[in-house]
């Protein structure tokens, strides 16, 4: 088959096509970046409980070990991402402006860093339960950035048939190419990876949606299907947020996920590319996650590129290695859309950390605030059809309640387009978040 024929072709309405400068790392083979002297692992690393440590200060760990136990069903467990002695426990800043309880551990740098080796495990010979705790003692979390522990995904409730598991390989925002890399450097992690989700919420066919820029995904993906047509692989076209769930499972399979409810409620299971790598690669041989792959790439760098970073590893590390050249930068964890400004130089890469945009500062200067002109230009951008302008007027009347009760301000998923095209620099999302965050607080202190 022409693979040209397969572009373009499926899509979602409304969305916004920003320029992508992918250009500088999309060619770049995956690097281990050396290791730091030492790591910072915050026990909070997923949605959910955070993992409670195991270890003292002055332990001896070797890359691979246990260092943090998961604390119930709703909690992953944390791994040592080197060889070393842990320093000490303590606080440490995170991307959200707050501090988090953290294991630092000092790098035995003459060591080999020798993996420490685990029994191997023949998933086909697991039952689903026991797939199921084997993907939580990998301690895997959704690694497209939403943390989301993936044994709790694999979790369907009983009542549930999942007809199609899609394998989100899309990566739409500017600048990342982690997911590009993975699915060309890690094709068999990856359709083992896919095989063991399959299993795990017994579904008999996987969807592979990759946005129509990366035609040597499909080319490096095709050899590698099974003959039944269980796991397939399609394009979807190149747009903003393709990549995110409502969007790609309409793009593929015309079906609308309702609002407040889950991809499960119509069917269908996502994981990204990243996490079932990850899981096809760790799972057989018990291994936990302590590694993954970063885009580390924007303005003032003269070593752009994709990195195997251990976890932990602090940004000042990255940005020594990857030689930033420049006096101030904007430092964000992930993608310019949807990223988190990192404030702190020790601010360690976490399971969910994909990127390092480094922007520099004169560029990101923002522009006045002006009134809203009723355009509606964020009307005709918002893939699901909400009222950001309205929103916006009720987040400066701090009305959040509102927000939140007539006009669907949870089915917002920040995606950014409507901040993005807004004529008056209205920082939209950043007023939703704002209001969410609020309105999280406010029904916890009323229940
Ligand atoms: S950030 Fe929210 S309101 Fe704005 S376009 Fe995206 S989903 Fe719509
Ligand atoms: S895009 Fe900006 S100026 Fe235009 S209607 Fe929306 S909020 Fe108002």
């Amino acid at each position: 088959m022409n693979l040209l024929s397969l572009f373009g072709k499926k899509t979602f309405p409304k969305g916004i096509h920003p320029e992508g400068f992918k250009e500088e790392t999309h060619d770049h083979q995956a690097r281990r970046l050396p290791f730091p002297e030492h790591v910072i692992l915050p026990l909070s690393q997923n949605i959910g409980k955070p993992a409670v440590s195991i270890v003292h200060v002055g332990q001896q760990v070797q890359r691979g070990e246990l260092i943090a136990k998961a604390d119930g069903f709703m909690s992953v467990p944390l791994h040592a991402s080197v060889t070393g002695t842990v320093k000490k426990l303590d606080l440490v800043p995170n991307a959200r402006g707050g501090k988090e309880q953290a294991i630092y551990i000092d790098t035995a740098l003459s060591s080999t860093q020798t993996l420490l080796s685990h029994e191997h495990v023949d998933f086909d010979k697991l039952s689903r339960k026991d797939l199921i705790q084997a993907v939580q003692n990998t301690g895997m979390v959704g690694l497209g950035g939403a943390s989301f522990p993936t044994h709790v995904k694999m979790n369907i409730p009983d009542d549930c048939i999942i007809h199609t598991i899609i394998i989100n390989g899309c990566e739409c925002e500017p600048f990342l190419t982690t997911d590009h890399r993975i699915m060309l450097e890690q094709v068999e992690y990856l359709i083992r990876g896919i095989r063991i989700a399959m299993k795990s919420v017994d579904a008999p066919r996987a969807i592979i949606g990759v946005e129509d820029n990366k035609i040597n995904v499909l080319e490096a993906i095709k050899p590698h299907l099974p003959d039944d047509g269980s796991i397939t692989i399609e394009a979807v076209a190149t747009k903003y947020p393709q990549g995110a769930e409502k969007m790609l499972v309409y793009s593929l399979l015309g079906e609308e996920i309702p609002s407040g409810k889950l991809p499960s409620s119509i069917g269908v299971a996502i994981f990204n590319v990243a996490t079932l790598a990850a899981i096809g690669e760790l799972l057989p041989y018990s291994q936990g996650l302590i590694e993954r792959i970063v885009t580390i790439t924007g303005d003032d760098l003269n070593k752009p590129g994709n990195y195997l970073v251990p976890l932990g590893t602090p940004l000042s590390h990255i940005l020594e290695y990857a030689e930033f050249t420049g006096n101030e930068a904007e430092l964000i964890l992930g993608g310019p859309m949807m990223g988190m400004p990192a404030g702190f130089l020790d601010t360690p890469v976490k399971k969910g950390t994909g990127a390092v945009l480094v922007l520099d500062k004169r560029a990101t200067k923002r522009d006045d605030i002006l009134p809203c002109i009723k355009c509606s230009m964020c009307l005709q951008v918002c893939p699901i059809n909400l009222n950001p302008s309205e929103l916006g007027m009720l987040a400066v009347k701090r009305q959040y309640d509102v927000m939140e009760e007539k006009y669907h301000l949870n089915d917002c998923f920040e995606c950014g387009c409507c901040s993005y095209v807004c004529p008056s620099n209205i920082p939209l999302v950043q007023y939703f978040r704002i209001a969410k965050t609020l309105n999280r607080e406010r029904h916890r202190m009323e229940s």
